[in-house]
C-alpha cells in the first residue's frame, strides 16, 4: 500500500492533501504531533470525514517527531481519539504500551502498529525486535538509518530472514534508504511511506507522485527487473525519468531506482540479492566499477570508465553510452565532414569520452583545461593537441567547441568557462551541461550565431541508448516527447 503522510500543520491543509492526492494513495497516515492546534473534537470529526483509511500517529520528539508533552497526556489524547475517531491503525511506540490504548484498539477494530526508531543506525537487535512484536499479533515497523550501502543490504538481507512475518514494514531513513522505500513490495514490506509534493514527513520520504507515477512503486511484484543508477550523490539525477516511464510506454514490468553508493564492491554483492540486471553509473563510480566486470567494450577500455553496467548471463558487462550519446546529435556532420577540427574544453572523465568519439571518427582534436597536465597526459593517450585555457588563439580554426567542464552548472550558471574566447559565429557549440539547459556560455555563441547542441540531447541520448541495451527495445519518445 501507498501511504500518503499528511505533513500539514493544519487540519485544513490535510484536507487539501486528501483532495489532492487520494487517488495516488491507499491510504493516510494523519501525524497529529505536526498539527499546530491539537483540538481533538475537529480530530475527530476529520476522521469520521476522511476518503481513505487513516493511521493515526502521535510521534514524540526522540522519535523524530514534533510532540513534546508528557506520555500521560499524550495516552489520554490518544484515548479520546481512539474512541471516537474512524481509524484503520494506530501507531504506538514499542516501549510505549498503554493496557487502555491497546484494549480500546482491539475492540474497535483498529489494527496496532508497534513501531521503534533509530536515527543513528541500523540497531543490532532489529531482527529479534520484529519477531517479538509480531508474536504479538502486531504489526511491526522499524524505522532505522541506513548509514552506508552495508546497512541497506543488511535491511535487504532481513526479508530472507523474516519472510514468515506476512504483515511488517521496515523502512530505512535517509538516502541509503531510498531503494527500500521505493521497492518496499520486493522487500515484503506491508506498506510505503510519501509525502506531498514539496514537503517530507522523515529524511529520504520520496513524494507521493513520483512514487506513484515514476516509479509505480505499487505495481512491483516478484517478477519486476529491477534496474538503477548508482552514485554519490545519485538522488538528483534525472535517469528514473528518461527510463521508468519508457518501462511503462512499452509493457515490461521492470523498475529504475536511483542507489546511493559509497563502496562499488558491497553494491555488487547487494546487486547480486536483489538480482538487480542492470544499473547507470555516474560520478564518482565509472572508474571503480572496472574490477568487478567479466567483459567491456573497445570504448570502456579506451576510456578507461565505465557508465553502464548489464549483467549477462555469467558477468557483468560494461559499456559507455556517454561515448554514444556525445556522438548522436552530430554523427551526420562528423561522417559528412562539416566537423574535421574541434576544440575540447575540460579534461575530466566526460571529456575522455568525447576526445574518443571525435579521433575514433577522424576528427584532430585540441584539448584546452584549467590543469595543463591533465590536457597534455589527455592529448598523449589520444594522439591530440592541446593547450592552456587562456590560449584561445590555439583554437581559432576549429569547426566545433565541445564545453566538458561544470563551469556554468547551476548554481553557478554566470560561470563562462572560456571568456577570453570571441566566437566567429560558424562554429558548432556542443555544451555537455544540462543544468541549466542554456548556459552562459551558450547564449553567447547563440548571440554570435553558432549552432548549439545542448547537453539534454547527450543525456538523453545516453539514456535512450542505456534503455536499448537494458531492454533490447526500441525507446519509446523522441527527443519531444520525453519529459525529465
Ligand atoms: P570531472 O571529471 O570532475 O571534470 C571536470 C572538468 O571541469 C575538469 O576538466 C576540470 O578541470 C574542469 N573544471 C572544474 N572546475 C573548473 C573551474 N572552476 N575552472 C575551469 N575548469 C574547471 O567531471 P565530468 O564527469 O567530466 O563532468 C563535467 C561536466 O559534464 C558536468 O557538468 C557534467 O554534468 C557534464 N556531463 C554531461 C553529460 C551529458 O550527458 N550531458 C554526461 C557526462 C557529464 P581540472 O582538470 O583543472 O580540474
Amino acid at each position: 500500500m501507498l501511504c500518503l503522510t499528511l505533513t500539514g500543520n493544519t487540519l485544513e491543509k490535510n484536507t487539501e492533501y486528501i483532495e489532492l492526492y487520494h487517488t495516488m494513495s491507499d491510504l493516510c497516515e494523519l501525524r497529529i504531533d505536526l498539527l499546530e492546534q491539537m483540538n481533538l473534537q475537529d480530530i475527530i470529526a476529520f476522521s469520521q470525514q476522511a476518503q481513505l483509511p487513516l493511521i493515526l500517529t502521535c510521534r514524540r520528539e526522540r522519535d523524530g517527531g514534533a510532540y513534546r508533552r508528557t506520555d500521560r497526556t499524550r495516552t489520554g489524547q490518544l484515548n479520546r481519539l481512539l474512541r471516537e475517531g474512524t481509524w484503520a491503525y494506530v501507531d504506538l511506540e514499542e516501549d510505549f504500551r498503554r493496557g487502555e490504548l491497546e484494549q480500546i484498539a482491539r475492540e474497535r477494530n483498529i489494527r496496532i502498529i508497534r513501531s521503534f526508531h533509530d536515527m543513528q543506525r541500523v540497531p543490532a537487535d532489529l531482527f529479534s525486535r520484529i519477531e517479538r512484536i509480531a508474536a504479538k499479533g502486531e504489526i511491526p515497523k522499524a524505522a532505522v538509518t541506513a548509514l552506508n550501502i552495508r546497512d541497506a543490504l543488511t535491511l535487504f538481507s532481513a526479508e530472507q530472514q523474516l519472510a514468515h512475518i506476512e504483515k511488517k514494514i521496515i523502512l530505512a531513513m535517509g538516502d541509503y534508504g531510498v531503494p527500500r522505500r521505493i521497492l518496499y513490495r520486493r522487500t515484503g514490506s506491508l506498506l510505503t511511506y510519501a509525502s506531498p509534493p514539496g514537503t517530507s514527513a522523515a529524511p529520504g520520504h520520496l513524494d507521493i507522485e513520483s512514487m506513484k507515477h515514476i516509479y509505480r512503486s505499487d505495481q512491483v511484484n516478484s517478477q519486476t527487473n529491477i534496474y538503477g543508477i548508482i552514485g554519490n550523490p545519485v538522488l538528483h539525477t534525472a535517469s528514473p525519468r528518461i527510463h521508468n516511464p519508457a518501462f511503462h510506454k512499452v509493457g515490461i514490468n521492470a523498475i529504475y531506482v536511483p542507489f546511493l553508493v559509497d563502496d562499488v564492491r558491497t553494491f555488487f554483492t547487494f546487486a547480486d540479492r536483489l538480482s538487480v540486471k542492470g544499473f547507470s553509473v555516474t560520478v564518482p563510480h565509472k572508474q571503480q566499477v572496472l574490477p568487478y566486470l567479466g567483459r567491456i567494450t573497445r570504448e570502456v577500455k579506451q576510456i578507461g570508465s565505465c557508465n553502464t553496467v548489464v549483467w549477462e548471463r555469467e558477468y557483468w558487462k560494461g559499456i559507455n553510452t556517454d561515448y554514444y550519446g556525445f556522438l548522436r546529435p552530430i554523427l551526420n556532420l562528423l561522417d559528412g565532414e562539416r566537423i574535421k577540427r574541434a576544440a575540447v574544453i575540460g579534461a575530466g572523465g566526460a571529456a575522455r569520452a568525447v576526445v574518443w568519439a571525435l579521433r575514433n571518427h577522424q576528427c584532430s582534436v585540441v584539448i584546452l583545461n584549467r590543469t595543463p597536465q591533465r590536457a597534455e597526459e589527455l592529448a598523449r593517450q589520444t594522439g591530440s593537441s592541446w593547450a592552456a585555457l587562456d590560449d584561445t588563439a590555439s583554437i581559432s580554426q576549429v569547426d566545433l567547441i565541445v564545453q566538458t567542464t561544470s563551469v556554468g552548472m547551476a548554481p553557478d550558471t554566470d560561470a563562462d568557462p572560456l571568456p577570453g574566447y570571441t566566437f566567429r559565429g560558424d562554429e558548432v557549440v556542443y555544451e555537455l551541461i544540462y543544468t541549466p539547459e542554456m548556459t552562459a556560455f551558450m547564449k553567447r555563441a547563440k548571440l554570435s550565431g553558432c549552432s548549439l547542441v545542448p547537453g539534454k540531447q547527450m543525456l538523453l541520448g545516453q539514456g535512450i541508448m542505456q534503455f536499448e541495451t537494458f531492454t533490447g527495445l526500441n525507446y519509446p519518445f523522441t527527443e519531444d516527447t520525453v519529459v525529465f
